[in-house]
């Protein structure tokens, strides 16, 4: 394999050779998704274009809580296949595919209860922990522990007593989730992908009924150019209905944007050497440790503004606070806040009216000839979303 820079000449290289051949598969997005697309694609030995509006990963797959994880609040949903694939991810991902870029995390979960919720939480994480073994790999993550209430303070000095009887401590990962993407986009190229940011899908080819292609805006230079595939694989998230209306057909499944925030706060605000995970009354709450900083998140709440500019609100970031104060001895001010950060999830328009309630899991439709739509999932999962869109 090569090594491939992402530098404007190859961009334009990249584009000229769009312009002038018919590709196998024109992805169109370069999150997390499109970029996983073009690599598997591109290593089954199709020629492959790729074709991203702003840059790699601007939109949600830069602003997630930057976990790889099995999500262990979907073992409650009783989602157990779910957790598996994931978990099967995470191991490949922390031991073959990017070691460099994932690792282990630790999280303390607080027990409130003496008795009953040690024993139901306990055999969550077990059964998490046991998953990740069952799904053929090794976890490639520590076993989880049991801890007294002054064992979880050893680990986190700011909890507050009162806020905890004991706690247990489970591992997932966590991962840079934009310079993944970017590798991911760039690993694809060093396969023989055309790679090219800046460069809007602004209408589909069609013969008949069948896609052929795409209209490719090219937003340094302003030109428009037409780029032939046999089939074009639209993964851009919660873009998806905007693309699917360039089709003109109604789509097989609807894509909607649910808001999610992050906190961003010193090292030293909070004294510890784990991570947090807290339950709410709508989901779970996680204080992450992230170089010199910790991540707090995230929220969950309908989002129907500019999809490029997703922001917080004042009741986003209060809602965190309280969440995360209720455990600290020394509470968290708007002061400590450096930075906060918000992403849009694409989630398949489902049943349940409440966002947090939607299992991850994504879609793969195929709702005319020449034309493929990968949606919904995780970012732990972009590999298996990939393949199943490029099968
Ligand atoms: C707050 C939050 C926290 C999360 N935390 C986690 C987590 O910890 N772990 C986890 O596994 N998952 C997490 N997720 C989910 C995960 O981040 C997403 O599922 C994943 O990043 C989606 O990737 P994508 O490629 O589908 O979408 P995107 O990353 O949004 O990519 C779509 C791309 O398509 C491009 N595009 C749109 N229209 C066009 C066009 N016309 N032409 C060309 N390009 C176009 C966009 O610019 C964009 O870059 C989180 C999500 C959120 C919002």
């Amino acid at each position: 394999m090569r090594s491939v820079a992402l530098s404007p000449q190859a961009r334009a290289d990249a584009l000229a050779a769009m312009a002038g051949t018919e590709l196998d598969v024109l992805v169109i997005g370069g999150g997390v998704v499109g970029a996983g697309s073009a690599l598997d694609a591109a290593t089954r030995g199709l020629t492959v274009g790729l074709v991203e509006a702003r840059d790699f990963a601007s939109g949600t797959s830069s602003r997630s809580s930057k976990l790889i994880h099995g999500g262990l609040r979907y073992l409650e949903m009783l989602d157990f296949r779910l957790v598996a694939e994931a978990l099967q991810e995470r191991g490949l991902l922390i031991q073959t595919i990017a070691p460099h870029l994932v690792r282990p995390v630790p999280f303390i979960y607080p027990l409130q209860h003496r008795v009953w919720e040690r024993f139901y939480a306990g055999a969550g994480v077990a059964l998490y922990d046991t998953l990740g073994l069952l799904s053929g790999r090794a976890r490639g993550v520590p076993h989880h522990t049991h801890l007294t209430r002054s064992g979880a303070k050893r680990i986190m000095p700011s909890l507050r007593k009162d806020a905890l009887v004991g706690a247990l401590q489970y591992y997932d990962a966590q991962v840079d989730d934009a310079r993944h993407t970017m590798f991911v986009a760039r690993t694809a190229a060093a396969y023989g992908a055309h790679v090219a940011s800046r460069a809007r899908v602004v209408g589909l080819l069609r013969e008949g009924e069948r896609v052929t292609g795409a209209e490719v805006l090219d937003l340094e230079s302003g030109e428009t150019f037409k780029v032939r595939a046999k089939q074009v694989v639209n993964a851009t998230g919660v873009w998806t209905d905007d693309t699917q209306g360039l089709v003109g057909e109604r789509g097989q499944f609807k894509v909607r944007a649910s808001k999610g925030i992050h906190l961003v706060v010193p090292r030293d605000r909070i004294q510890g050497d784990s991570g947090l995970i807290l339950r709410t009354e709508k989901s779970v709450l996680f204080v992450i440790p992230w170089f010199r900083h910790w991540i707090i998140g995230t929220t969950d709440t309908d989002w129907s503004l500019d999809k490029a500019h997703p922001a917080a609100s004042a009741a986003d970031i209060d809602y965190l606070l309280d969440h995360v104060n209720a455990v600290l001895e020394q509470p968290l001010t708007h002061a400590d806040v450096e930075g906060v950060y918000a992403g849009l999830r694409p989630l398949l328009s489902g049943e349940s009216e409440s966002t947090s309630k939607l299992s991850r899991e994504h879609a793969v439709a195929h709702p005319v000839p020449g034309l493929v739509v990968v949606a919904g999932g995780k970012y732990t999962t972009y590999r298996v979303m990939a393949k199943d869109a490029v099968d």
